[in-house]
């Protein structure tokens, strides 16, 4: 068994202060590794909480212990790096202080389905306050930023160029809108200013000119994101919704392949410290089983085992097609090099010798994974909305469907709820043609991405939400019964035709028609969508703008 990690945002930071502290007391280099494994894992779930200002401020007390990391011998450290990096420690605390919102945010989903679970750390709830710092002759755009904002959910403050920030809760994000003209001489100190207020706040710059000076200049000043001058203000919405998206990561998986019990007790607390699951076999004969099952991310390999060694088990991995890009680090207590490079020619990623540096370890592991899950990722999702594509969203549906298992028809009379509720929804946009006809494609694909956000921002991360065709949408509630899918998917329908989405000439609104169906009526993801599409053509037939529910009788009529 692992020690089990630290649950919260609170406990990591105490578990990081006590290990500063003993290493502070008694200045011994595995004390100092322990101190910046607990860094990094409290930078790792920031991160998952999506929290992209204090993963910052983390990440550079990280990089400052890393860089004095050292041997054993160049511990304890001098008193003057000592006290840096308390400073920064300290800065970390205020930071972390600061981003809590002093009285919990209410739901901010206005129509978030039942059933939809407290987050563990309802307290840390990300702000929804966006300020807006303008300078003079901007007006007009902040004006339709902050309508857009609002829309979306978020409280606005509207400040004046080198205005006194207010007090009180720190913002989600700020925006700095410069004058038409570009960047003016005092524009850097009143962002280094803001940036020492909101540590932990997302710094937004628009309109920079497209070179790396200026940008570079905006980044040290404190600038996170530098938007170019002729990039749509659309993009800025799409980057302010992704930080408040929960996008529901997977933990990593790691399989380790290990025949020392001490070797993996180590390597799974590591990996544990770091938010990452694993699962150890200590006989490589039954990797193919396990890798079935468990799926992992990356495989952790020891070099020699009984029966096998793993550079044997890498080759066989690597004839498989399902495994020819699954990252694979080989672990071992041999500093050979010519048997290394031997063993990476054979098929593995990379060398960790043993005993293992646990920092490097995470960190080798953890930006495999990332790279590994990111090129799963663009063949799932799709380019203009990120959301799932077709193909993605399809089998998503499927795995939904199967999780809920075969149900006994003649039991279920009233709707069920809960686990073995699940709805599903196509969603198609009214009229669509006629708006690319009118205002032209750009402004129809900007439609396309107002409803995927409006989407997004309204269901619940464990909903399904796909792009299925051009302007065609497939959702699926897991845990939503009929009659309270049809009152969520209406909400948003009369939420959407209100929204307006700006061309040259002025403002358009759009609306969409749905069909809905339920599990367990249709129990074949094939049937739900097929019903689901029905009732969608039935609620267009009608008149479009509305939402029609699938029933046995519509489809047995539409069979026969
Ligand atoms: P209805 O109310 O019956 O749904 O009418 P409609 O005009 O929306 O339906 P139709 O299926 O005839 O038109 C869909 C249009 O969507 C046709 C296609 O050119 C356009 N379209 C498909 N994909 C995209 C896209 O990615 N961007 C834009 N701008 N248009 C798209
Ligand atoms: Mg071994
Ligand atoms: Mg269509
Ligand atoms: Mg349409």
């Amino acid at each position: 068994m692992t020690d089990s990690p630290p649950s919260s945002i609170d406990d990591r930071l105490y578990v990081l202060r006590t290990r500063w502290e003993f290493y502070v007391a008694e200045g011994r280099f595995e004390q100092f590794i322990e101190f910046a494994v607990a860094v990094n894992s409290l930078a790792e779930h920031l991160n998952r909480m999506r929290l992209p200002g204090l993963v910052r401020v983390c990440e550079g007390l990280e990089n400052a212990a890393l860089a004095r990391l050292g041997q054993e011998d160049t511990h304890p450290l001098s008193e003057q790096d000592i006290s840096a990096l308390q400073r920064q420690l300290d800065t970390l605390m205020g930071a972390v202080a600061s981003a809590k919102p002093h009285v919990p945010d209410r739901e901010r989903r206005i129509d978030a389905p039942v059933g939809s679970a407290a987050a563990p750390e309802a307290d840390w709830i990300k702000p929804r306050a966006v300020w807006l710092i303008s300078a003079p002759g901007q007006a007009d755009l902040v004006e339709a930023l902050g309508h857009q904002l609002r829309y979306f959910g978020f409280q606005t403050v509207e400040l004046p160029w080198g205005a006194e920030p207010p007090v009180g809760d720190r913002p989600l994000a700020v925006l700095f809108i410069p004058a038409s003209g570009g960047m003016q001489t005092d524009d850097l100190a009143c962002i280094t200013a803001i940036r020492g207020t909101c540590p932990a706040s997302q710094l937004f710059y628009l309109g920079v000119a497209s070179a790396i000076e200026p940008i570079v200049e905006l980044m040290r000043a404190g600038i996170d994101v530098a938007i170019p001058a002729e990039e749509q203000s659309a993009r800025v919405l799409d980057r302010i919704l992704d930080l408040v998206q929960n996008i529901e990561q997977e933990k990593y998986r790691v399989l380790v392949v290990e025949d020392s019990r001490v070797a993996v007790a180590l390597i799974q607390r590591t990996l544990a410290e770091h938010g990452i699951d694993s699962h150890a076999i200590r006989d490589p004969g039954t990797l193919f089983d396990v890798l079935e099952s468990y799926r992992p991310d990356l495989v952790l390999m020891d070099m020699f085992m009984p029966r096998f060694n793993g550079v044997e088990a890498t080759r066989v991995l690597r004839q498989m097609s399902a495994y020819s890009t699954l990252p694979i680090v080989y672990l071992s207590g041999a500093t050979d090099v010519g048997m290394q490079v031997e063993a990476l020619r054979l098929g593995g990623d990379q060398f960790l010798t043993k005993p293992f540096n646990p920092v490097l370890l995470a960190a080798v592991v953890k930006t495999k994974i990332e790279r590994f899950r990111e090129t799963q990722r663009s063949t799932r999702l799709d380019g203009l909305t990120g959301l799932l594509n077709h193909t993605a969203a399809k089998s998503r549906l499927a795995s939904l469907v199967q999780q809920l298992g075969a149900p006994n028809r003649h039991d279920e009379q009233s709707q069920p709820t809960g686990q073995g509720a699940l709805t599903v929804a196509m969603i198609d946009i009214d009229h669509f043609k006629a708006i690319n006809d009118t205002y032209g494609h750009p402004v129809g694909d900007q439609v396309i991405r107002a409803l995927a956000w409006l989407l997004k921002g309204r269901l619940r991360s464990s909903d399904l939400i796909g792009r299925y065709g051009g302007e065609e949408f497939l959702i699926a509630l897991p845990g939503v019964n009929l009659d309270q899918a049809v009152a969520v998917i209406d909400r948003i329908r009369s939420d959407f035709g209100a929204l307006p989405h700006a061309h040259p000439g002025g403002a358009l609104h759009a609306t969409f028609s749905a069909g809905v169906a339920s599990f367990p009526m249709f129990d074949a993801a094939a049937d739900l969508t097929e019903a689901a599409d029905r009732a969608l053509l039935h609620a267009k037939r009608l008149g479009r703008n509305r939402v029609e529910a699938a029933t046995l009788t519509s489809h047995l009529h539409s069979v026969a």
